[in-house]
């Protein structure tokens, strides 16, 4: 089925003694279950306001918003979000860190452990569960920030330039991961990225949005591109 739904969405930013700007206007687009997207486009023109609006964190202006059957008016159980640069909590290690969800969810942390290390260990993090944010690199605390949106295996994965700090090489690697960790799970992954070779590398289709306001320029279906 369709398991995000996005009609009509307009989004103004208002902010007081200043003029409002137009951030996105007239989306539609819809996600069935187990697929991934990408969004891309040039700087200022929405993705990350989309991304909160999927996400709940902020409001909308008009439109219809739902993840998986449910209107979006806050944060849903079922989505996990990866921010472009990963707020680790600095007195807390880096397993505590993968485990916030779990805690906030008030899951099982025995059974959540074991795939909070397995996730650690195949991003490459084995043997840094005990080391503090401040003694990692900021591409290894990136790389932990994406064990923790997935520790607690959400339906829906919402990730805003999730690799964006990090360099080629370590960039091309978790690409791939990513793919395996998506085959294995079956989630469904809605990914803003500024590189159009990664969108087409990860998704099944890419929605290209043009600025001034946000709109859809295109979407694009990769399985039809590929010869
Ligand atoms: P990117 O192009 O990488 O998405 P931006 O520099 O556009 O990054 O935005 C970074 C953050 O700053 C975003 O979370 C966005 O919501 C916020 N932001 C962008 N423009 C403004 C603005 N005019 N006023 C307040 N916050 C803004
Ligand atoms: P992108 O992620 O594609 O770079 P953003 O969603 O960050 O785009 O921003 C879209 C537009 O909305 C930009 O013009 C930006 O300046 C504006 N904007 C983003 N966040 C805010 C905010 N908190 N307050 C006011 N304007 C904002």
């Amino acid at each position: 089925g369709r398991w995000i739904e996005v009609d009509g969405l307009h989004k103004s930013y208002q902010p007081r003694r200043s003029e409002p700007t137009h951030a996105l206007s007239d989306i539609a687009f819809t996600v069935r279950r187990g697929e991934f997207i990408s969004v891309v486009g040039p700087s200022g023109c929405g993705k990350t306001t989309m991304l909160k609006i999927l996400a709940g964190l902020i409001p909308r202006s008009e439109g219809a918003v739902r993840v998986a059957g449910r209107d979006v008016a806050g944060p849903l159980p079922e989505v996990g979000m990866v921010f472009q640069a990963a707020t680790l909590l600095p007195w807390r290690t880096i397993l505590q860190n993968v485990m916030v969800p779990v805690e906030v969810r008030k899951l099982d942390a025995r059974v959540y452990r074991e795939r909070a290390e397995r996730l650690l260990a195949m991003v490459g993090l084995d043997g840094y569960e005990g080391k503090y944010p401040h003694e990692l690199s900021g591409g290894m605390q990136q790389r932990a920030g994406i064990c923790r949106a997935l520790v607690h295996d959400p339906a829906v994965l919402l990730m805003d330039e999730p690799f964006g700090a990090l360099d080629a090489m370590t960039r091309e690697y978790m690409n791939v991961e990513l793919l395996r960790i998506w085959r294995e799970s079956g989630q469904t992954i809605v990914c803003v990225t500024h590189s159009i070779p990664e969108a087409v590398f990860l998704s099944d289709r890419v929605v290209v949005l043009s600025p001034r306001p946000g709109r859809i320029a295109e979407i694009v279906d990769i399985e039809l591109e590929r010869p």
